[in-house]
């Protein structure tokens, strides 16, 4: 079973300490549970191109190793590693910051990953590039695991099964069948065993 797997909000939790860059920066005090958009601009009353370029910023400036893996991931990509193979990555995260996300990866989860994609649809937003269920189809990736709404729509007419791990920003959307929310690593690796060929 090919699995793909998306980095931030899945195994990477990012929003933690962006939102604590963006307070200090701009001297709000947004936290993880006012995030219910993905389309984080909406959320904060700044345009697309003010975010963007602010989160580009953050992956410049911060330590890049900061970021902690989310809960389980870490445990749970071993042993999909020893049963399955190993799975791909697939982000959204720009190139820019290539280099800081592979060293991210393999500081967390050494040998454990596969190919890493980066598709740069940074914030959803396709810009004429490639998208995850492009990188999906052409990898033949049966399951992938994604945070992004749009992303796992996306997807799910691609892939047999999309995992939406359970956010503020994902929740109040419709999915098709194939999508299922998922709120821990232990139920993914659950799922996967009961998917298992
Ligand atoms: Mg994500």
């Amino acid at each position: 079973m090919k699995i793909g797997i998306d980095i931030d909000g899945v195994l990477a939790d990012f929003i933690t300490p962006f939102l604590a860059y963006y307070n200090v920066w701009h001297g709000t005090g947004y936290s993880y549970t006012d995030i219910t958009n993905y389309e984080l601009w909406s959320v904060f009353g700044d345009n697309k191109e003010q975010i963007n370029s602010k989160i580009e910023e953050y992956f410049n400036d911060a330590d890049a190793l900061a970021i902690r893996p989310i809960n389980g991931s870490q445990e749970i990509i071993q042993e999909l590693n020893e049963r399955n193979g190993r799975s791909s990555i697939i982000t959204s995260r720009p190139l820019i910051v290539k280099e800081k996300t592979l060293e991210w990866l393999f500081h967390n989860f050494q040998n454990a990953i596969g190919k890493v994609y980066f598709t740069e649809e940074l914030n959803g937003d396709y810009n004429g590039k490639s998208r995850k269920s492009f990188i999906c189809r052409k990898e033949g990736i049966e399951v992938m695991i994604e945070d992004l709404p749009t992303t796992a729509i996306d997807c799910s007419g691609t892939c047999r099964q999309v995992l939406l791990y359970d956010h503020p920003w994902n929740r109040n959307w419709k999915f098709p069948k194939n999508v299922s929310r998922v709120k821990s690593w232990n139920e993914i690796n659950s799922l996967l065993n009961g998917n298992k060929k």
